[in-house]
């Protein structure tokens, strides 16, 4: 079956919701459990369904589709992101953007699409042992999930009056300009991508890689927190969690889950915090400890004239040539922003 050839209706993904069980005790038997439904969890259940596997998909956050995403991102924080986009470090200072619904982050990221830098795929083949991730295994994967989630350089009509402006700039200091590349098919250039695509034009996990899933036969439940990954003799054999109806934030029932393969997909929060609580996986004492991010910060600039930077690609350009870490470690990338994405950048 052609991924492409499925169609996917606005309201058409089969998912259980907390308001579709009826008994207070689900236990359910699976070849693989993916916990998350973001960009991880969402392509190995679809990879592990298309190869004939009986994938339960467990996901913490609410189903919503497309048409009820708010086009103001304070109204989109309450419902599509991890504790209401108030997720911070423990300090507070730095704050942690995650999505937690169906699709994960993928539904509210803003969809620029760079590959993992040849330089960290030979670092962590050389320091970690990772031979199994170099760039001639991975070139052709990344070809692939381009290909399916239809992942195009930024056209000149995409392209910000601010980004123009910055383009100049780069001229001027002789910078190159990198074209961002985006997954999305024939953008409104709304720059509500933080929002959720309302248009689904955003070919996050929830409009292509979970209902592919389905169609392979996956099973997703969403409001579905697991609690704590089940094993027996040191080997993951299922998992247990809570289905709370998002409403209320009344428990609905508790589940477990039985399958010889689990997959933790939580993102990078989540998943050590899992894997803590369950006591696995820690031989190394290195759980949860390491924790890298890429803070971003703002740049603004006066201009004498308006420029009126709320039509185009939310990032259209960058440029790269300071990314290694012994040349600065940084991106530069223009950001079309409304006023509350201007507040927590700035
Ligand atoms: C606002 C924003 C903008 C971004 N922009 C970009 C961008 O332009 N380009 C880019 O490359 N990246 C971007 N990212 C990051 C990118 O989306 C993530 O790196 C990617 O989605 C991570 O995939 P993941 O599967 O690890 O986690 P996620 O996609 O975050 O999915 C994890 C899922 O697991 C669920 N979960 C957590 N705990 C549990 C549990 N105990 N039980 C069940 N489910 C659980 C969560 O609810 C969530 O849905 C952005 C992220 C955000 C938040």
């Amino acid at each position: 079956m052609k991924n492409h050839a499925i169609k996917v209706e606005k309201q058409g993904l089969k998912v259980t919701q907390a308001a579709d069980i009826k008994s207070s005790q689900l236990h359910l038997k699976a070849d693989a459990v993916v916990v998350g439904s973001g960009a991880g969890g969402a392509i190995a259940a679809y990879e592990l369904a298309k190869a004939g596997k009986k994938v339960v998909v467990l996901e913490a956050g609410p189903y919503i589709t497309s048409d009820k995403f708010p086009e103001m991102l304070a109204v989109a924080m309450g419902t599509l992101y991890q504790d209401h986009g108030g997720q911070t470090n423990s300090a507070g200072d730095i704050s942690v953007l995650q999505g937690a619904c169906v699709g994960g982050s993928t539904v509210v990221n803003a969809a620029l699409c760079f590959r993992t830098p040849d330089y960290y795929l030979k670092k962590w083949a050389k320091e970690f042992g990772l031979t199994n991730l170099t760039p001639a295994v991975m070139t052709p994967i990344f070809e692939k999930v381009e290909r399916n989630l239809h992942i195009k350089t930024v056209g000149p009509q995409e392209t910000s009056p601010g980004a123009l402006l910055i383009g100049q700039g780069m001229d001027k200091l002789g910078y190159p300009q990198g074209k961002a590349r985006r997954n999305i098919k024939d953008c409104a250039m709304t720059g509500f991508c933080f929002s959720g695509c309302t248009t689904d034009r955003k070919q996050s996990m929830l409009v292509t890689y979970l209902p592919w899933a389905v169609a392979h036969g996956a099973v997703i439940h969403s409001d579905t927190r697991v609690t704590e990954v089940l094993s027996k003799e040191g080997k993951a054999v299922g998992v247990k969690g809570e289905i709370i109806d998002p409403a209320t934030r009344i428990k609905k029932a508790d589940i477990q889950v039985d399958a010889p393969l689990v997959v933790l997909a939580a993102g990078p929060i989540q998943t050590p915090l899992l894997l803590l609580k369950s006591g696995l996986a820690n031989s190394s004492g290195q759980v949860g400890k390491n924790f890298a991010c890429h803070p971003s910060m703002s740049v603004t600039a006066e201009f004498p004239h308006e420029v009126r930077d709320f039509h185009g690609a939310t990032h259209s350009l960058y440029m790269d040539q300071n990314t290694l870490p012994e040349k600065g470690g940084y991106i530069l990338l223009n950001a079309i922003q409304e006023p509350v994405e201007a507040s927590f950048l700035a």
